[in-house]
């Protein structure tokens, strides 16, 4: 006992100094790149995350968390502090587990394809709300990774725009692992120049506010790209422990 409340105590000693240091971080990058700290949106990827150390972020100031799996989002539902931070869904959704957590987030950052879209709206009408999504686009092109080829997005979104039940709020991105930090720059910087492109053409129902890109290894630089909203794991709790399968 004795060994699990010290290792709990020193967890939170962790969060609490990480959290400072990519406060720090973000507002570094954000006046770089001409914002300011509030104009970026810090969210906390919280995957393996228990509950009592993703509130202790809450406690220190965090206001966005993310979760990727269903199941796992539903199993810790009850314990998140909701009244002082907002969920969201960041990970790979199945259309049939869309009614699970329709209810539950306040924005899908991963959808990719129409069918998951008249899913959500058809959920999200059931619920008499709308809901805010973002348009995950596999930007490296990377065969078996979820995301809208970059070339197929603007029809995506044509058809999107005419789906009562979902309003798209902007565009989301996991790059490639890249070994130079150049790389994966030409990357976000792609998804930036989508983003203003679509941003110009002022189409129905769809506005691009939030541009999701950057984690742990790379957030810095995706605001100096232009990201507006950043999905941080590893860097916020430490290295992932899964559990045995
Ligand atoms: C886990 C995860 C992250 C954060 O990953 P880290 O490298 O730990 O920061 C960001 N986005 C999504 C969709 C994730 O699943």
């Amino acid at each position: 006992m004795e060994n699990l409340s010290s290792d709990l105590s020193e967890k939170l000693k962790n969060v609490e100094y990480n959290y400072k240091v990519i406060e720090n971080n973000i507002n570094e990058a954000a006046v770089k790149s001409g914002r300011k700290r509030e104009d970026i949106i810090f969210l906390a990827a919280t995957k393996t995350v228990e509950p009592k150390v993703i509130n202790h972020a809450v406690s220190c100031g965090l206001k966005y968390i993310g979760e990727n799996r269903v199941q796992e989002l539903l199993s810790k539902y009850e314990e998140y502090d909701l009244d002082n931070c907002d969920l969201q869904f960041i990970g790979h959704l199945q259309s049939n587990k869309v009614r699970q957590i329709i209810d539950k987030v306040s924005l899908i950052q991963s959808v990719d394809s129409v069918k998951l879209a008249n899913e959500v709206a058809r959920q999200a009408k059931l619920h008499d709300k709308i809901m805010n999504i973002l348009i995950e686009v596999n930007i490296g092109r990377e065969e078996n990774k979820s995301g809208v080829m970059p070339e197929q997005l603007e029809e995506l979104l044509y058809t999107l725009k005419d789906i009562e039940g979902v309003n798209v709020k902007g565009l989301m991105a996991i790059p490639p692992i890249c070994e130079e930090k150049s790389q994966i720059c030409k990357y976000f910087e792609n998804m930036y120049r989508l983003f203003i492109d679509i941003s110009t053409k002022k189409l129905d129902n769809i506005s691009m506010d939030y541009l999701s890109m950057g984690m742990s290894d790379d957030y810095q630089e995706a605001i100096l790209c232009g990201a507006n909203m950043v999905r941080v794991g590893s860097a916020l709790f430490g290295k992932r422990i899964y559990p045995n399968p």
